[in-house]
């Protein structure tokens, strides 16, 4: 498996993820031309991508996918409950909702090459989720923009070898930044995101020796690359493989360990 990380934080967040012959498309909050571009770079073919999944419909993770689904004629998923909820949202952004599909969390979607299992998350966006997935035999997990950790990720989580957290921010810099409360109170809020503490907890909790995880989604105002570093490197025992995903970095992986 090839996994790159085209960009992740609110400037937009875009996962991929490729058997070689057959890639899916985690939230889509860049261009049409960045992702084909990128994924030229990295060998992946374009025309070997099966379906886009949103985890919900804020911009940075939403804002391309009209386009992608226009461009490529590939199914996009989402909730049910975001469907139901959001149609402003996605006229707006100019997706066609009779190429949208819908699913209730917890039932596997089979698609060419992968099995995947939508979760629900806690966010301000009505039916956001975050996805595992089984790809040639081996289990992802990927959970971004929530607030809490959602009972469902635990089991997900822990049968994973590969996993995405968000770490959103550090709790000092949000707290003493220059916020306005009621923006401070939505962040660490229920239907917010994940501090790192709450990351690191949740990822050493879940994680075994050969496992390896990508914290992404960090704050650009409330926390750096630095900070979930030397917290990984304290609280995550060696033999689990640790790697920050900085804003708007490109990351690409391998799942045999060979890190680029
Ligand atoms: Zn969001
Ligand atoms: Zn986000």
């Amino acid at each position: 498996m090839h996994y790159l990380v085209i960009t992740t934080g609110s400037c937009g967040n875009c996962y991929i993820f490729s058997t070689g012959e057959d890639t899916i498309i985690i939230d889509d909050g860049v261009t049409f031309k960045k992702i084909t571009e990128k994924m030229a770079e990295h060998d992946i073919p374009i025309n070997t991508v099966r379906a886009a999944f949103l985890t919900h419909l804020h911009p940075d993770h939403s804002k391309g996918i009209g386009v992608l689904q226009r461009k490529l004629n590939i199914p996009v998923y989402i909730s049910k409950l975001s469907r139901e909820r959001n149609e402003s949202i996605m006229i707006r952004q100019k997706i066609e909702l009779d190429r949208l599909f819908t699913y209730d969390y917890g039932t596997p979607i089979d698609i060419p090459g992968f099995s995947i299992v939508p979760f629900p998350t806690s966010h301000d966006s009505d039916g956001a989720a975050g996805y595992a997935f089984s790809a040639e035999g081996i289990d992802y997990f990927l959970m971004t923009d929530t607030g809490v950790i959602p009972d469902e990720a635990w089991d997900l989580a822990e049968k994973a070898k590969v996993k995405f957290i968000e770490s959103n921010y550090d709790e000092k810099m949000l707290e003493e930044g220059g916020y306005p409360p009621f923006l401070k109170e939505r962040i660490s809020g229920r239907y917010g995101h994940l501090s790192n503490r709450e990351a690191m907890d949740f990822a050493k909790r879940t994680s075994r020796h050969g496992d390896s995880v990508y914290f992404v989604h960090l704050s650009a105002n409330n926390n750096t690359p630095q900070i979930v570093r030397d917290l990984a490197r304290k609280e995550i025992p060696s033999g689990i493989f640790c790697r920050v995903c900085e804003r708007g970095e490109l990351f690409e992986g391998f799942q045999d360990g060979k890190e680029g």
